[in-house]
């Protein structure tokens, strides 16, 4: 992996953490959040737990007090009635009466004591009863409570006559009575409950009494905790005689409800113990199985964005790789280098780097030739070496199609001139050990990067901007960009934009130079050249435009505007009755590429009834270099010369010129450029002129020559009797009226 590709690696892992995190603070506030409602939830069941417990105990309660109140109140009853009816107690009768009581009351058995020691006791015996803690209680004016054998309880209440104690009555009952009574069926028998004095011993307690041990450990043991200060406080409270419930955590760990109520009439205390959990048992049911749908769903969601998570970042690997890995040289994409060189100039100072672009001229042809593979491959090997001669800090990519960008930290000229012919000689260094040596050869562009600041898609158009702007001797050494390509872009783009309504306003003009027959000395000709007179510009000069309308074939237009204004011309002049003469129009090789060209041409000049031989079109002798076009040209011309046009072949001995192209086609003229005649007082340069119209002249093709301009050149070409000559010696090109003025028709 590249180190930039590292560096947009662990950016992305950055914003992942950051996502991660996010994700993991949402989550744990989601979980305090479902925690908190559930402990507000087991504090509110706790509290209504509390008070449901404080609730039955006090109904238990009351019911028990009533119980030992009407057990007391019985015996007071009896004991009135019975000091009523004598004090004997060996009286036959007081047996009788208290037998009676005994069946009617149920008590196991009745007691009856004096104060001088004397006891009467119906039913099982009670042995030692003056000894009892209750009857004693009970000689003191109270009312009393003794347990016989751990299975019985004696209740007793003193016997008043006046203020004065005079015995005590009891009467037994069984324990189990009362533990029936305190065994609390409202708790679902999860509650246990049993009753003590107020110093907390346990006075009847249900058969187990295992909880109650450990609750007789916790009065005496506890100290310390929570629990301490609730029980401390109990502890208070029953001594006054109020009532009270707390909850506390049991020395096994369970956590339990204690309820007291206090029970009037023996200033006893019921005490009611319920696990904490009696009814918060099913919501802390419901809650851990709320905990299992929240835990569930939060992990089912982790599951879903990791897994989204894992996929996201699989495509996003798969698309960093798609956008930044060229596809076809495994080197850096555009995409890449464009994002790297905008963070190399942040920091870069002015005139530091260069971007320069390589283009293999005539890719298109090896592809053509050995297959698309073959480029491929081309282009692979051209990215390795562009990679292994960038330096740390350099950038190397591909752009489109067979352009490679560099970003070169070099400033001089010459020294990127001399680092990009080093990397072409290194791509074409294969050709070494080849049999049959295959050179490539590139154009190249590059610009200075002088405002670090500038957008990298401008600075990538400025260097190709330079590369295609090349001119043909260029085509192996670097063009640096210019502010002038970038104006001339612009210009041309403007003229372009201006061509169609130009075209429609007659914003062209027809200029018309005389062709001067020199044997007969005069008029025997002209030839029409085009002026674009622009509202805003000005005169724009055909040099500016014709060359631009040629590259986009826009000239074809321009070329039928012009024939049919000639024509336009013609007719006029006909109907004027003028002498006519044949006017050349010049016919720019871009109509070939449209085989039915002369139709149109045909059309116009039928149209203005234009009689044959009086046009002539001009074709320019690159024309004749392509090899494709021939066939076409020759064609061509023929058919011109069926349809009545004639034919002259222009800038002759401008560029590659043959003698071959007279023989091969039959032009009617040949117009010999000026190059010829600027110096004529070389022997050789006026020997060459004179062999082509003498050549001409057997050929029977006329001869036009071209710019000329004094009269030296006219005595000149006079003597070797060339038939015309065209130039500023006789005219400039002139508009249609000073034309008619200078031939003399006005
Ligand atoms: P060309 O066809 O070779 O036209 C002759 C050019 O030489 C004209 O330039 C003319 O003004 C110039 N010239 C004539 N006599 C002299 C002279 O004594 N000395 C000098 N120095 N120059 C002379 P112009 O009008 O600027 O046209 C330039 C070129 O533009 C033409 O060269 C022709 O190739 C092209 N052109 C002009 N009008 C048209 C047109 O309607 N269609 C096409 N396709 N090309 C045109
Ligand atoms: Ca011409
Ligand atoms: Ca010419």
């Amino acid at each position: 992996m590249k180190k930039w590709q590292r560096k947009e690696k662990r950016i992305l892992q950055a914003g992942m953490k950051v996502q991660i995190a996010v994700l993991g603070i949402l989550i744990l506030l989601i979980a305090a959040v479902t925690l908190q409602s559930a402990f507000g939830l087991k504090m509110a069941v706790e509290k209504s737990t509390k008070a449901y417990v404080r609730d039955v105990a006090d109904q238990l309660s009351s019911d028990i007090d009533d119980r030992l109140f009407k057990i007391s109140r019985e015996l007071l009853l009896v004991g009135d009635s019975l000091l009523r009816t004598g004090t004997d107690l060996n009286e036959r009768e007081v047996k009788e009466y208290l037998g009676r009581k005994r069946e009617i009351l149920e008590f196991g058995s009745m007691i009856v004591l004096d104060t001088e020691g004397r006891k009467l006791v119906i039913g099982d015996p009670i042995e030692e009863a003056g000894h009892l803690s209750g009857i004693q209680n009970s000689f003191q004016g109270n009312n009393g409570v003794s347990f016989l054998d751990g299975q019985t309880i004696l209740y007793s209440v003193p016997l008043f006559r006046g203020n004065k104690v005079v015995g005590v009555l009891g009467g037994t009952r069984s324990k189990e009575n009362m533990q029936v009574l305190i065994q609390p069926g409202s708790f679902n028998g999860h509650g246990l409950s049993c009753i003590a004095d107020r110093n907390g011993n346990v006075v009847i307690s249900p058969t187990d009494l295992e909880p109650f041990m450990k609750l007789d450990d916790i009065f005496k043991k506890e100290s310390g905790g929570a629990a301490a200060g609730n029980i401390h406080q109990m502890q208070e409270n029953m001594k006054k005689g109020t009532d009270g419930v707390f909850s506390f955590v049991a020395v096994d760990g369970t956590q339990l409800i204690l309820s007291y109520n206090y029970l009037e009439t023996y200033h006893w205390f019921l005490l009611t113990l319920v696990p904490a959990d009696l009814i918060s048992y099913e919501t802390d049911r419901y809650i851990m199985q709320t905990f299992a749908i929240v835990a569930g769903t939060i992990l089912l969601f982790l599951l879903l964005l990791f897994a989204l998570l894992y996929i996201y970042r699989n495509n996003r690997r798969r698309l960093e790789h798609i956008a930044f890995v060229d596809e076809v040289t495994g080197g850096m994409s555009n995409a890449a280098f464009r994002i790297k060189l905008k963070e190399m100039l942040k920091s870069a100072e002015k005139n530091r780097y260069t971007v320069a672009v390589i283009n293999i001229c005539n890719f298109k042809l090896i592809n053509e030739s050995f297959g698309s593979r073959e480029g491929d491959k081309t282009l692979r090997y051209c990215m390795e070496v562009l990679q292994r001669n960038v330096r740390k800090g350099e950038l190397a990519a591909r752009g489109e199609e067979d352009n490679f960008f560099l970003c070169l930290e070099e400033n001089r000229q010459e020294a990127i001139t001399a680092r990009l012919q080093a990397v072409i000689a290194d791509i074409n260094s294969f050709n070494r050990t080849a049999k049959n040596p295959y050179y490539l050869f590139f154009r190249q562009g590059a610009y200075l990067i002088d405002d670090p600041q500038m957008d990298i898609t401008i600075i990538q158009d400025r260097v190709m901007t330079a590369c295609l702007n090349r001119q043909e001797y260029e085509e192996n050494t670097c063009v640096f960009y210019d502010f002038h390509f970038t104006q001339r872009i612009k210009q041309e783009h403007e003229l372009n934009a201006m061509l169609p309504s130009a075209l429609e306003n007659r914003d062209f003009q027809v200029y018309f130079q005389p062709k001067v027959n020199l044997r007969k000395g005069k008029v025997a000709g002209a030839e029409a050249l085009v002026r674009w007179q622009n509202p805003e510009k000005g005169m724009i000069s055909p040099e500016d435009f014709i060359p631009l309308f040629e590259k986009n074939g826009n000239i074809c237009k321009l070329d039928c505007y012009v024939f049919e204004e000639v024509c336009r011309i013609l007719d006029q002049w006909r109907k004027e009755g003028r002498e006519l003469f044949p006017i050349s129009v010049n016919l720019s090789r871009q109509h070939f590429k449209n085989p039915d060209f002369m139709e149109q041409f045909v059309e116009i000049a039928v149209n203005y009834q234009i009689p044959k031989g009086l046009l002539e079109l001009e074709l320019t002798e690159s024309i004749f270099f392509d090899d494709k076009g021939i066939a076409l040209v020759r064609e061509n011309i023929d058919k011109m010369h069926e349809l009545g046009f004639k034919c002259s072949l222009d800038d002759f001995g401008s560029g590659f010129s043959s003698l071959g192209l007279l023989k091969e086609f039959d032009v009617d003229t040949i117009k010999l450029d000026r190059r010829f005649f600027m110096d004529m007082s070389k022997p050789k340069a006026r020997d060459v002129v004179e062999c082509l119209i003498d050549l001409s002249r057997r050929l029977k093709v006329q001869t036009v020559a071209e710019g000329i301009e004094t009269g030296e050149q006219i005595e000149f070409l006079k003597r070797i009797q060339c038939d015309m000559v065209q130039g500023y010696y006789y005219s400039r090109p002139l508009p249609v009226e000073e034309f008619e003025k200078w031939v003399g028709w006005q």
